[in-house]
This record gives C-alpha cells, sequence and structure tokens, in this order.
C-alpha cells in the first residue's frame, strides 16, 4: 500500500486519516502540532503518541521534510539564502530577510516604521514552483524554464527549515521566490491556510503576501475567498505592448483585464494592493508612465513598491533581455516623489541580499543537470548560483 505523505494535510484531512487507521480524532491534532508548530522530522520525536501507534505511522505513512544543502549570509545586510534539496533531487530557494535599515526611506514611512517595531520583524520569501514557465525577460528564475509545482508541504516546509536557521521568530512570508503562485493556486491557498492556523506557524494573514505577474481570474478568486492575505502584483508597464514585452504573460492578461480584476479586488476586499515596479532606463521610466499610474491610482487605491532591476547578467541574456539597464537612482527618487506628489504610498525598496544573488529576481540554482549531481554527493556544493531552478 503506497503510504500517505503527511506534511501539507490540513487538521480535518488528518483526522480523517487516523481514524482511517481506527485511532481517535485527537491523534490528528497531536500530529498537526509535532508537524508544523514543532517542526518534527520523525514519529519517533512525537513523545505524547504511543510507540504503538508511533509504528503504524511509520508503517503507513511519510513524514518528508526538505534538505538544507546550502545557507549563504550576506555580510552587507545578513539577508540569508537557503538552497533546499527536494525529495526527488530538484532544487529551489528561499531567502531570510531582515527589515531594511529604515534611515534609507525618505519619506514618512520613517517615523511609523521604529514605532511599529519593524526592527522585530523577519521575512521569508519562499518559492511555490520549482523554475517558472512565464518568461519575463528581467527575471533570472525565467531563463531555468519550468519544471514542476511545489506541494503545500514543500511550501511549508520552507518556513519549517528556515525557522530552524533563524536566530528570532519569522513574523512575514512573501510568496515571491520563484514561481508563479497563481499558477499553483490550490497548492499555495492550503499552505496559506496551514501556516496561518494559531495551532501551526500561526503567522497572521495580514502578514503574508502573495505576489503575482497578473493571473486577473486568480485575483478575482482570492477576492471572491476572502482570505486576508495582501495581494502584490508586478506591475512594470501600464502600456500593454510595452507589458507584453517586459511579460509575455501579457498577452493572456491585457493590462486592461488587470485593472478591471484589480478595482474588482479593490471593491470586494477593500484592501489595497501593492504594485511592484522596476524602473527600466527610458523605458518605463518616462513622465507618460507616471500620467498612467496616477490614472490607474485613481481606479484602484495602491501602494508602490518600487524595486531597483537587480542584474540578472550571469543568466547572460539574450535579445531584449540584454537591452534593459537599471534607471539610476536619481531619477529612481525623482520618480518615487512624483507619485508621491500624486499622494500615492511608495516605498523604494533596498537590494537587500545583491551581493549573495538573492535579491528580487536573482534566484535561479542550476537545474535538473546539476540538481542530480548535487543529488548523487550529498556533500557536494554548486559552485555558483546560475540559472536553472530560480526564484525571484
Ligand atoms: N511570479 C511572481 C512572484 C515572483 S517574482 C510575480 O511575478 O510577482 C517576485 C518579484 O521580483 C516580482 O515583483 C518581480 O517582478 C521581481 N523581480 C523579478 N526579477 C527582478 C530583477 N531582476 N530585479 C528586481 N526585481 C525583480
Amino acid at each position: 500500500m503506497k503510504k500517505q505523505s503527511l506534511k501539507g494535510l490540513s487538521l480535518k484531512e488528518l483526522q480523517e486519516f487516523v481514524e482511517s487507521l481506527g485511532e481517535r480524532k485527537y491523534r490528528a491534532a497531536q500530529l498537526f502540532s509535532w508537524m508544523y508548530a514543532k517542526g518534527a522530522e520523525s514519529f519517533d520525536e512525537m513523545t505524547d503518541i504511543s510507540r504503538e501507534f508511533q509504528a503504524v505511522l511509520s508503517a503507513r505513512a511519510t513524514l518528508e521534510h526538505l534538505e538544507v544543502v546550502r545557507k549563504s549570509v550576506s555580510p552587507r545586510d545578513g539577508t540569508t539564502k537557503l538552497l533546499f534539496r527536494l525529495h526527488d533531487g530538484m532544487m529551489i530557494e528561499s531567502v531570510l530577510i531582515p527589515p531594511e535599515d529604515p534611515d534609507r526611506q525618505p519619506d514618512s514611512t520613517k517615523a511609523g516604521k521604529h514605532s511599529s517595531g519593524a526592527e522585530q520583524r523577519l521575512t521569508l520569501c519562499i518559492s511555490t514552483q520549482v523554475g517558472c514557465p512565464l518568461d519575463c525577460k528581467f527575471c533570472a528564475t525565467g531563463t531555468m524554464g519550468f519544471h514542476r509545482n511545489l506541494s503545500a508541504g514543500e511550501i511549508i516546509d520552507q518556513v519549517i527549515q528556515a525557522q530552524r536557521s533563524a536566530t528570532r521568530r519569522i513574523t512575514n512570508l512573501v510568496y515571491m521566490g520563484m514561481g508563479e503562485p497563481m499558477l499553483n493556486y490550490d497548492e499555495v491557498m492550503r499552505s496559506v491556510d496551514i501556516v496561518t492556523d494559531g495551532r501551526s506557524l500561526n503567522i497572521g494573514a495580514r502578514h503574508i503576501t502573495i505576489s503575482t505577474a497578473g493571473y486577473a481570474d486568480r485575483i478575482r478568486q482570492m477576492a471572491d475567498e476572502k482570505r486576508r492575505v495582501k495581494l502584490a502584483l508586478s506591475l512594470h508597464s501600464l502600456d500593454n505592448e510595452k507589458r507584453t514585452k517586459l511579460m509575455p504573460m501579457t498577452k493572456k492578461y491585457s493590462v486592461d483585464d488587470l485593472i478591471d480584476a484589480l478595482e474588482y479586488y479593490y471593491r470586494k476586499t477593500r484592501h489595497r494592493p501593492t504594485f511592484e515596479y522596476i524602473p527600466f532606463d527610458g523605458f518605463n521610466d518616462t513622465k507618460a508612465d507616471i500620467k498612467r499610474f496616477v490614472r490607474l491610482s485613481k481606479r484602484v487605491p495602491c501602494k508602490v513598491n518600487i524595486i531597483p532591476f537587480h542584474s540578472i547578467d550571469f543568466t547572460e541574456p539574450s535579445g531584449f533581455g540584454a537591452t534593459l539597464k537599471p534607471t539610476p537612482r536619481e531619477r529612481m527618487e525623482e520618480f518615487a516623489q512624483a507619485l508621491r506628489g500624486a499622494r500615492i504610498t511608495v516605498m523604494v525598496r533596498s537590494s537587500a541580499g545583491e551581493d549573495i544573488e538573492a535579491a528580487c529576481g536573482q534566484l535561479a540554482v542550476e537545474e535538473g543537470r546539476s540538481a542530480k549531481r548535487l543529488a548523487g554527493s550529498k556533500n557536494a556544493v554548486p559552485k555558483k548560483t546560475t540559472p536553472g531552478s530560480a526564484v525571484n
């Protein structure tokens, strides 16, 4: 009989499972807490479960966990990149991000950050797929191609394993690593429902952000389902033609489709989405782009995160991707200031982790070939993270 993999099951599903083994329901709550709150990696660790039931569980179920292959810490800002091996040898990355230095934020959010205890925050950026099928021209992950979706168990285990590496509690999660969360919607939402449970990792839904390249139908679904998680949209251009060049998925959902879905989202949830915007020199950082943005903010109340373009030269981009250059810092600040002038809340993100290729868009682990090599040699460490399976 095939063993049941337990990580990723909800409490209700665990109850059904233990009942199918002839055990009482409360055993499920014990399992749930051992797996998700205490991060147990074997049934023997579950000391309040009888030896007999531990033996039944070992015979009928598995408790897989991700293996940490490498941990890189940025000497500059403490950002930590974790490279994980999955049960089939595939590799993914997650990034632990300490709070930004508030002195680098030029606007009034500064004071608020100190008083809101932002310095206590610890954010984990997690992956939802091995690689990504979207091929955004500025993103290293896209160069790896798509390998497979992660299971909810694999998504949650990134948090459990990262928590072991961390010196304090992970308070925030961003689904912004490798992959497109909306293309793995069910497993992503299943993982959200588990990590927000008070008997599990107990991470507040308002401390979780799901970032999408723009799957309008899923944005509507999220609005209908009323989970309290936050939504971020990787916008990067409001001009349909330009956005299609940057993000070919715009052919499926146009800028207009997206805006309609975002309007719906705001109407239903009253939550402002965050727009992520990478200014590219002379491409999407002009006065006309600012005008479009201001017009949009009248329709959809929003916050804007300006992300500096992080180099992906290590992927040796060609074609249109090779022409993209970051807007100079000074002009990026002017762009931000112009939006603030239109009463839009704007943050200019720092490039935490850039020195260890852990910044947005830089996550890319070597694909199949090297994953197999690594799987064959337990102590092998990849020379460098290069395009393969990427995390953003
Ligand atoms: N697929 C999802 C989540 C992964 S991308 C999405 O598109 O939102 C996470 C964030 O990193 C996105 O905002 C993406 O636009 C940004 N990003 C990707 N490549 C980048 C790069 N080279 N420099 C800066 N940000 C990048």
